[in-house]
C-alpha cells in the first residue's frame, strides 16, 4: 500500500468509527464521540512519535522533546483543520448575511 493510501484508509476508518458509535448509542452526544476519537488519535500519534533514543538522531530531532512533539502536533492539527471541508461553516457568526 502506498503512503497516501494508509493515510486515506486511517482517515476514512476514523470517520466511519465516529458514525458507527453515533448509530449504536441513541443518546450519544456527537461532541463527546468526537472528543473521544480525537483523544484516541492523539494518544496513537504520540505513541508513534517516541524518539528512537539514538544520540543526535536527525530523523527524530523534530520530535525529540515533549514540547517539540506538541508543537509538531499543533502544526498538523492546524493543517488538517484548514484542509477540512468543515473548516468553514455557513452558520459561522462572521459569515456575511446579505
Ligand atoms: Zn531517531
Amino acid at each position: 500500500m502506498e503512503v497516501e493510501q494508509f493515510f486515506d484508509d486511517a482517515f476514512g476508518k476514523t470517520v466511519e468509527l465516529g458514525n458507527t458509535l453515533a448509530e449504536h448509542h441513541d443518546n450519544a452526544d456527537l461532541w463527546d464521540i468526537a472528543d473521544g476519537l480525537l483523544a484516541g488519535a492523539i494518544q496513537y500519534w504520540l505513541y508513534s512519535r517516541q524518539p528512537c533514543g539514538k544520540v543526535d538522531c536527525e530523523e527524530c530531532e523534530p520530535i525529540a522533546t515533549a514540547e517539540a512533539r506538541l508543537q509538531e502536533l499543533k502544526r498538523l492539527v492546524t493543517q488538517f483543520a484548514e484542509e477540512s471541508e468543515y473548516y468553514h461553516s455557513p452558520s459561522d457568526v462572521n459569515v456575511g448575511r446579505a
